[in-house]
């Protein structure tokens, strides 16, 4: 036995009670008319039309109709998985490999590992990341006046900008913040690591009565004032941790961003910058529900599972840029 030996990686019937355990933890919701614990009818039995690969056409699992509207729906319905053409099964033996792939899984190797063409396995993979995307109620990092870091980094390069100039303006920046008691991490494209971009990301995020941490970097030097204390380390001098005060460091958010460095670079050499954000959620995701906050392979399988629900992903073919 070992984890992926769980019936719903295998069976589709199970593969909907899993699925529906987790969306409609509170109840059944109909998708079409909105009623909450209504009446809601098992449609077993089911098939679909016959096909020259399936005669008989095959059993329609998790097929439900709602008693008000008379409507039929699955789990499914209203999720990123919607409109997605493959099993069940392989869909959720997906979710596994990505949440418990600490630097990510390439669509290349889900393609192999779940024996689907590589189109599919890439559209998969980006529906996942839409599901693990937060939905942003979370209170502001810093509550009670804990500790937050703050820091940038660069990932890859822009397209079109000339990189003679030197300096950081022609790569892609990303800002990122991690609350050091709760230990979850909020990420950002931003167009540049500018005091522009990145103050309203700060002020929007962190409850002024937060102990703000940071480098010494001048954009952080104005916005410093709004909180209740700033912290700085002067990293230009070597200093990574504050001696007289060795809880002023940034080393948190820097740890987050070495393994987000390594899976960017090992495991997804080419990313479109108009795709980081999703990228960008799948690392937060796994940060925040990493080991140390609480969570085993799968409680965060299931986390990212109930992502899926209330969000919805299409592409045109023209998205598709490996
Ligand atoms: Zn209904």
């Amino acid at each position: 036995m070992s984890v992926l030996s769980s019936p719903h990686f295998h069976d589709d019937a199970k593969a909907y009670e899993y699925l529906e355990s987790i969306v409609w933890a509170d109840g059944i919701v109909c998708p079409h008319c909105g009623t909450v614990g209504g009446r809601v009818y098992d449609l077993s039995g089911v098939r679909t039309k016959a096909s020259v690969k399936n005669p008989e056409g095959k059993v329609r699992h998790g097929l439900k109709k709602c008693g008000e509207c008379r409507k039929q729906f699955t789990a499914k319905v209203g999720t990123v998985f919607e409109h997605a053409r493959l099993p069940l099964t392989k869909m959720l033996q997906a979710v596994h490999l990505m949440v418990s792939s600490k630097k990510g899984i390439s669509a290349h190797q889900l393609s192999r590992v779940l024996e689907v063409q590589y189109k599919s396995a890439w559209f998969l993979a980006h529906r996942i990341r839409e599901a693990m995307r937060s939905g942003d109620l979370a209170q502001p990092f810093g509550n009670g006046g804990g500790a937050v870091e703050v820091d940038e980094t660069y990932i890859g390069f822009k397209k079109g900008v000339d990189m003679k100039r030197g300096g950081t303006g022609h790569k892609r920046a990303v800002v990122t913040l991690v609350d050091r008691e709760t230990g979850k991490s909020k990420w950002f494209h931003v167009a540049n690591a500018s005091a522009a971009d990145i103050h309203p990301i700060v002020l929007g995020n962190i409850s002024r009565e937060a102990r703000l941490m940071t480098d010494e970097a001048t954009m952080y030097r104005k916005i410093g004032a709004e909180f209740a204390e700033h912290g700085k380390t002067l990293h230009g001098a070597g200093q990574y941790v504050d001696l007289n005060d060795r809880t002023i460091h940034t080393n948190t958010v820097e740890g987050a961003f070495s393994i987000f460095k390594r899976g960017m670079r090992g495991v997804y050499q080419h990313c479109a910058e108009h795709h980081l954000h999703r990228y960008l959620a799948e690392f937060e995701f796994r940060y925040n529900t990493r080991t140390a906050n609480g969570f085993d392979d799968r409680e965060r399988s299931a986390e990212a599972v109930k992502g899926i629900a209330g969000k919805r992903l299409t592409y045109n073919q023209s998205d598709i840029r490996a």
